[in-house]
Parts: structure tokens; sequence; C-alpha cells
């Protein structure tokens, strides 16, 4: 059992204080929604938990299984087995999704050689163009590819935690249901994945069902309860909160 404990975490970004104190426990098979208004610092969070140039973290802890997250860079916090699908996934110009995959294998000791194979299925499985595993990192591909792209990646890598940014933007109905359903059957079975599912819509949250809703306002937690405060915030918005 894996888990991503956060407490009181702060950061700023260009010396604006943006994150003010989240305090949130995600555990292995548990799907945790967190939900809030644009500009509220979601993003932000999600960037600060990966290592993300830019942002600077000035009070507060992030540790996987007790390794502390915010002293190693980036790579080293996927390898602790934390996975970011990003709202905005970044072009990489001449390096190909089954370089990265290959490279992340051999860094945590499996073999690299199985790496085709696995994303081939994977592929299949989400209704993705084996074609566009060929093709440099979301370079020239669609905001709904880049999402399945990253879903793809996060399956074939296996990790113990992730993080997905709007992973629902861009999605139609069909691929919004099969990366749903690719990622809730990741919170099941022996290794299960621990999800912070950041998100606006509750389209995501009716395949991908949360365990736990967060209200995100003004840098921080406001309200946490179960799945039926996705309705309430559904009908009465977040204005009444932050
Ligand atoms: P959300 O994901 O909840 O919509 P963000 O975390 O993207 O919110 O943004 C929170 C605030 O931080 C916003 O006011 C945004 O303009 C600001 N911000 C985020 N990233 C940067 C950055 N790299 N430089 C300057 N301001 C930023
Ligand atoms: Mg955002």
């Amino acid at each position: 059992m894996s888990e991503l404990v956060v407490i009181d975490l702060h950061a700023t970004v260009a010396g604006t204080p943006i994150l003010k104190g989240v305090t949130l426990t995600v555990r292995s098979g548990e799907v945790h929604a967190l939900m809030g208004r644009n500009g509220s610092g979601k993003s932000t969070l999600s960037n600060v938990l990966m290592g993300r140039p830019g942002y600077e973290v000035t009070a507060g802890s992030a540790t996987l299984d007790d390794v502390d997250l915010l002293a190693l860079p980036t790579w080293e916090r996927a390898r602790a087995g934390l996975f970011l699908a990003a709202q905005y996934p970044t072009e990489v110009p001449g390096v190909q999704v089954t370089d990265v995959l290959e490279a992340a294998f051999t860094a945590s000791g499996r073999d690299p050689a199985l790496v085709p194979g696995r994303m081939a299925e994977e592929a299949d499985a989400i209704g993705f163009d084996r074609a566009f595993l060929r093709r440099a990192v979301n370079v020239d591909l669609s905001g709904g590819e880049r999402k399945r792209n990253e879903t793809l990646q996060l399956a074939v890598l296996e990790p113990r935690i992730a993080v997905l940014d709007e992973l629902d933007s861009g999605l139609d109905v069909d691929a919004l249901r099969a990366v749903a359903r690719r990622i809730e059957l990741a919170t099941s079975g022996p290794q299960p994945l621990g999800v912070l599912a950041i998100t606006h819509y509750s389209r995501l949250l009716q395949e991908l069902h949360p365990d736990v809703v967060h209200v995100f306002g003004d840098g921080r937690i406001l309200e946490s309860g179960g799945p039926e405060l996705v309705d309430r915030l559904e009908a009465e918005g977040y204005a009444s909160r932050a």
C-alpha cells in the first residue's frame, strides 16, 4: 500500500502566494476528486507535487511512502511512483513516447523490451491509433489525443499515485469513457493506483468513481465530502464557497 501525504503545503509563483496550506492524503486504491473554480491553484498544486520549475515551496511537506518528494528532481519523483498527467502536456520534439517509457522502465529496474508490446495493448484498450505512438511526444497531437497519450503512459508505467489535471478536457464522450474506465481499472487489482483527479466537470466522475471529493478554493481545500458533493457543486457552483 502507498500513500501520498501532503501537509500544510504553501507555494508561490513568481513571488505570489498561490498554495496556502493544502493538506491531503491519497492512498492506494482511492480516487479523490479535486474540484474548484478557475485560477484557484489546482494546477499549481499538481505542478508543485511533480516539481515543475517556476514554483517555490515556502512551507509544508509532500511525501510518497515517506520519501520527501520536494527534495527530489522530477524524474526521481516519478521513480518514487508519482505520475502527473498535466493539464497542458508539453511537446518534446525529437523524442518518442517509446523512448520515454523505455528509459523509465530501465530507471526502475524493469525490462525495457516489454514496453512496445505493452504500449500496443494499452493503445488498443483506449482506442488510440497505434500510429500516434511513433510521433514525437505530444507534437502535432490534438488536445484529446494528448490526453489519451497521457493515459497510455500511465497504464504502461503503473505508478503508485497519479495526479490527473483535467484529463477530461478535450475528450469526446467515447474517449472520456474509455480513459476513465482504464483508470478505474488501475485502481483495483493487486497494486491499486491511488488517484487525485482534478476536474471541473462531473462527467469524468460518472465513470471514475471518487471516494472523496474536495472543494478547492483560494489555494487550499475548503471542504471535503463524499460523491454527493459533486452533485451539490454542479447545482450550486463554487460561488458560495471561495
Ligand atoms: P487552476 O488550475 O485552479 O485554474 P492555476 O494553478 O493554473 O489554477 O493558477 C492559479 C493562479 O496562479 C492563477 O492566478 C494563475 O494566473 C497563477 N499562475 C499559475 N502559473 C503561473 C505562472 N507560471 N506564472 C505566473 N502566474 C501563474
Ligand atoms: Mg488548472
